[in-house]
């Protein structure tokens, strides 16, 4: 689960993350009194109003502005409130902004110029330890530091066992050039950072940029946090913490029915009950010409109602030029999954696009015939590279 900048900053803040103070608002003149109650805190008089969606990026795509005034507040707020935000991480529709966070300016005149760093935390699966890359580099150009010039991206690997050493967040701050009061202020920032990452269960905390600022505090300016579904029951209060108008709309709906579905961007819809062979299905699909059009379990219990469920989301996408249902039948019966199937079908109407169906295991051989003789427009297969077979045939 994706969180939007300000959450992620609630939370870092909550385990000692020094941070950019803000306050969110859902309309300009809500960004005007947010603007004034920051100035009363803060003391600053500038701010910057910040686009809240779920992609990064946002600075490129005019979501993030710096105002000067309470007017320029309202006016920024006003045009970036309802805006569809554009940047290089959303699609090319954009994403429609519902709300803005009114930021207080860190980037204030001093003694030293300030200095955006890059710092993230998550999971190295290959060596099952945990990871923070950082780099001087930071700002809002990592993706190409990482492609130019690879070398500027530090890692510091974590054993999850002991934890971060003392002597690692000192090489974070040293590698990074820092000395003296910055030094100190970045040791606390990684270790609240990582304390944070692990409390939270999160998969994901990414910091773009770290700032140090002109008097030298080391504070997070941007939060990229991807919160681990798998740990969310083990903290209730992050639940509230959803905003599902962020989220696929088909991908809500498969998780309101149960249903296990990831929106993909090929032509080939699937249909599969296991995760396992839903890979598989989709590395089957690929080496037939075709790319799949998402990622689909429908579980344990493929009878007509999920069936039903499951063709309702996979026909949504307009780009599925044909759908593979690859089905074993282990606890389930194949007969049963078949008239589930075709029963589906007949009370759905006019699917337009041909379906190929391949289930395997008990009673496959029954299913089949009840396929083939459905009279609908199925295209029936036993084998894995029949399947596959047709699928080609069916897209060339
Ligand atoms: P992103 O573009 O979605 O990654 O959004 P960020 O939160 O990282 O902000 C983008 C850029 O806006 C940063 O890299 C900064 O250059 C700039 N920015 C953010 N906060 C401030 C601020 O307080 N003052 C000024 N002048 N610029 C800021
Ligand atoms: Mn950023």
């Amino acid at each position: 689960m994706n969180l939007h900048e300000y959450q992620g900053k609630e939370i870092l803040n909550s385990f000692g993350v020094e941070i950019q103070r803000g306050i969110v608002a859902q309309t300009a003149d809500e960004a005007v009194e947010a603007a004034k109650k920051l100035t009363k805190e803060t003391g600053t008089s500038w701010h910057v109003i910040k686009a809240q969606v779920h992609a990064g990026g946002r600075g490129k795509g005019g979501g993030v502005k710096l105002a000067k005034s309470l007017d320029d507040v309202k006016e920024i707020a006003g045009q970036i409130i309802g805006m569809n935000l554009i940047t290089p991480q959303t699609s090319a529709e954009g994403k429609k902004v519902h709300q803005v966070l009114v930021a207080e300016d860190v980037y204030y005149p001093g003694d030293n110029e300030p200095e955006e760093y890059y710092m993230s935390v998550l999971l190295n699966r290959g060596s099952g330890k945990n990871m923070i890359m950082y780099s001087t580099e930071g700002g809002m150009d990592i993706e190409a530091v990482a492609e130019e010039t690879p070398h500027l991206i530090f890692t510091e690997e974590i054993d999850p066992a002991t934890g971060l050493l003392p002597f690692q967040a000192r090489r974070i701050a040293f590698n990074l050039g820092l000395s003296g009061k910055s030094f100190k202020g970045m040791v606390k920032f990684v270790n609240s950072l990582y304390t944070a990452y692990i409390k939270s269960d999160s998969s994901l905390f990414e910091i773009n940029p770290v700032l140090k600022t002109s008097d030298d505090r080391v504070i997070a300016v941007d939060a990229k946090v991807t919160l681990d579904d798998n740990a969310l029951f083990r903290h209730k209060d992050y639940e509230a913490l959803r905003d599902i108008r962020e989220e696929n709309p088909t991908e809500v709906e498969a998780k309101a029915v149960g249903l296990n579905y990831v929106d993909l961007d090929g032509n080939v819809g699937c249909m599969v009950n296991g995760a396992g062979l839903a890979m598989a299905t989709m590395d089957l699909i690929k080496q037939a010409g075709g790319e799949p059009a998402n990622f689909l379990d429908v579980g344990g219990t493929a009878d007509a109602e999920r069936v039903e469920a499951a063709f309702n989301l996979i026909l949504k996408d307009p780009n599925v030029k044909a759908i593979l249902v690859n089905i074993f039948g282990g606890i389930v019966r194949c007969d049963r999954v078949a008239q589930g199937i075709v029963d589906a079908y007949k009370n759905m109407g006019n699917i337009e696009v041909p379906i190929i169906v391949r289930l395997q295991g008990t009673n496959a051989d029954i299913a089949k015939e009840l396929i083939d003789n459905s009279g609908l427009d199925f295209h029936s297969a036993i084998e894995f590279q029949e399947a596959a077979d047709k699928v080609q045939q069916l897209l060339s």
